[in-house]
C-alpha cells in the first residue's frame, strides 16, 4: 500500500461557530464551507494548510461518534487521515497483517472523499483514518 501524505486532522470541537476561530482568527487559516454527514452524525469544515488540511468536527446528534468522544475526552485532536492510493486495496492488506478495521469496506466521507477507519487498538491508541480522493 503507497501512503501518499496526511491528508487532515480531524479535531472535534463542541460548536464549529466557536471552535473555528482559533484556527481562522489566530492562525489565519480559511475556512473552505461546511458539510453535513448524516450517516456519521456530523458536520465538518475544512480549513487547508499547504498540502494538508484541518478538519473540525461538530457533532449532529447525541448518540453519534463525535458526541460520545466529546463527553469522554473533551475537544481534542480525534483521528489522523492519510491519504492512500488505491483505498480497498489498502484495507486488504492491512486485514492481511492482521490489523482490526472499523470499517471493513471504503465509506462516504466529506468532500467525496472514501474513507475509512482502523480500531485504535491496533494502531497504538491513535484512531487512524485512510482516505482516497
Ligand atoms: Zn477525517
Amino acid at each position: 500500500m503507497k501512503v501518499l501524505k496526511i491528508d487532515h486532522l480531524g479535531i472535534a470541537v463542541n460548536r464549529i461557530a466557536e471552535g473555528k476561530n482559533f484556527w481562522t482568527d489566530v492562525l489565519g487559516l480559511k475556512l473552505e464551507g461546511t458539510e453535513t454527514i448524516e450517516e456519521q452524525k456530523v458536520t465538518t469544515a475544512f480549513l487547508p494548510v499547504g498540502e494538508s488540511e484541518v478538519e473540525l468536527l461538530e457533532s449532529t446528534a447525541p448518540d453519534g461518534p463525535i458526541a460520545k468522544y466529546l463527553e469522554k475526552k473533551g475537544e481534542g485532536i480525534q483521528h489522523i487521515a492519510f491519504r492512500v492510493e488505491n483505498l480497498e486495496a489498502a484495507l486488504d492488506e492491512l486485514k492481511a497483517k492482521g490489523i482490526r478495521l472499523i470499517d471493513e469496506k471504503p465509506r462516504h466521507g466529506a468532500g467525496g472523499a472514501k474513507i475509512a477507519f482502523l480500531h485504535p487498538k491496533d494502531t497504538h491508541g491513535v484512531l487512524v483514518e485512510l482516505c482516497e480522493r
